[in-house]
């Protein structure tokens, strides 16, 4: 028998790798408790719902880390919620009070015993969507739609604060961006080694834009292949990130649509090779983003694309929708539907037979397509959570972009307050004045 052993070998040469970083196992925990800490805390119903309030630290334990919140996006899809408006999601989780706001980046503060992923003093983003690792999605490269996601409810929630009356808080999400301290668990967490300002990174990471990076350049849904063309419909900060992951990834011709002047002046800017507005176009966005991208040629024998049509070559190879329904009636442009579906439709219409459909927004309603293009018009569609991304793969190229400077923040967090001037912020993006906001705590 050889006097080399395999299991000799692997064990010699572990220890020789693991000996100066045992705790690579494990860390102490960092514990802190009975701090103060300012919160938004919405409860209840209707306007005035949510209130700065200061609140007292509970215990941590387990997966569980706090992080002091550098910066967080004021997220559109979280506007009825904070400002307490009609047709707000009512139920059991109304009668609790609540840290909203469902993303962020700060400074690891403390972490429960069972912590492995990040370490006191990381800078991390806390994301939108978790990544667990363990769930059937997880397993199967899905972590965009990572089943932790989903455990969100009354029941699932945890008490991270007490008010000064005892009241129990939660946080939203398992995040509760809305705060100076963020309690979260470790799934929600990706450290990131940067030194780009709060604010840029905040933007950066935000839901949106890790959505928009992610439906762009993850390649989990779709690639978009260099010198191909992409059409994006909607350019709130989820559609202009989408803009800038197509110019990243290489499309020659990047179409940007939206209603209000303003974003399609920013995605000239990052990006887009043009935009159109979907006001001006009526019933003729559609055949006009298909002749825009009948390239190289439109000679049928001569590898060119003819008219569109069901087997037609027209339209543009990748189309990135991120337009979603109106929470109140913009007081910027109004789009041509305040549910979000038309534009979800013509998304569908404006892609290429063998192109790709990703979509990524909150639209309501149901969707009507013409069966047969759906049926057999080649277009492929992907729908997802955060574009696709999975975060702790994604999270850390998204932030190499952004330090690279490939990616573009400050064009898009066009308000930055301070925490306590959040609602006149969140009013400004509710009324689509600004492209996001960004607050800082
Ligand atoms: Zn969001
Ligand atoms: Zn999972």
């Amino acid at each position: 028998m050889s006097k080399f052993s395999r299991r000799r070998l692997l064990q010699t040469a572990s220890a020789a790798i693991a000996a100066p970083t045992a705790s690579a196992l494990g860390q102490s925990a960092s514990v802190i408790t009975g701090r103060k800490f300012r919160a938004w805390v919405s409860r209840g119903t209707g306007t005035g719902r949510t209130k700065l309030e200061d609140v007292t630290l509970r215990p941590i334990g387990g997966r569980q880390i706090v992080v002091r919140t550098e910066g967080t996006n004021l997220c559109y899809s979280n506007t009825t919620t904070v400002l307490g408006l009609p047709g707000m999601f009512a139920g059991p989780l109304t009668r609790m009070a609540i840290i909203d706001g469902h993303g962020g980046v700060g400074v690891v503060e403390a972490i429960g015993p069972d912590v492995r992923r990040v370490q006191v003093g990381d800078r991390v983003c806390v994301s939108g969507t978790p990544q667990c690792g363990n769930c059937y999605q997880c397993l199967r490269g899905r972590a965009d739609m990572c089943q932790f996601l989903g455990r969100q409810g009354p029941n699932d929630l945890v008490p991270i604060a007490d008010m000064r009356d005892g009241t129990p808080v939660y946080a939203s999400s398992h995040i509760g961006g809305l705060a100076e301290l963020m309690v979260t668990f470790e799934e929600w967490v990706v450290p990131v080694f940067t030194k780009a300002a709060a604010v840029d990174l905040a933007m950066a990471l935000s839901c949106v834009s890790v959505a928009g990076l992610g439906a762009s350049t993850s390649q989990v849904l779709a690639s978009i292949a260099p010198g191909a063309t992409a059409a994006i419909v909607g350019c709130g900060p989820l559609g202009l990130s989408a803009v800038q992951g197509a110019r990243i990834a290489g499309a020659s011709r990047i179409i940007a649509i939206d209603p209000i002047k303003a974003r399609r002046d920013v995605a000239l800017k990052i990006g887009a090779t043009d935009a159109l507005d979907p006001n001006a176009e009526g019933d003729r966005l559609v055949a006009k983003v298909r002749a825009m991208t009948s390239t190289p040629n439109n000679r049928l024998w001569s590898g060119g694309r003819d008219a569109g049509g069901l087997l037609g070559g027209a339209g543009a190879d990748f189309v990135i929708e991120g337009a979603g329904a109106d929470r109140a009636k913009p007081r910027a442009e109004a789009g041509p539907d305040p549910t979000g579906v038309l534009p979800l439709r013509q998304a569908y219409e404006m892609c290429a037979p063998g192109g790709h459909v990703i979509t990524t927004s909150l639209p309501s309603g149901n969707i009507s397509l013409s069966a047969v293009f759906f049926s057999i018009g080649g277009r492929t569609h992907h729908a997802g959570q955060a574009g696709g991304a999975n975060p702790m793969r994604d999270i850390p190229r998204f932030v190499a972009m952004l330090d690279a400077r490939q990616y573009d923040a400050k064009s898009l967090a066009t308000r930055v307050v301070p925490l306590d001037r959040m609602l006149e912020a969140y009013e400004e993006v509710l009324y689509r004045t600004t492209v996001t906001a960004i607050m800082t705590a």
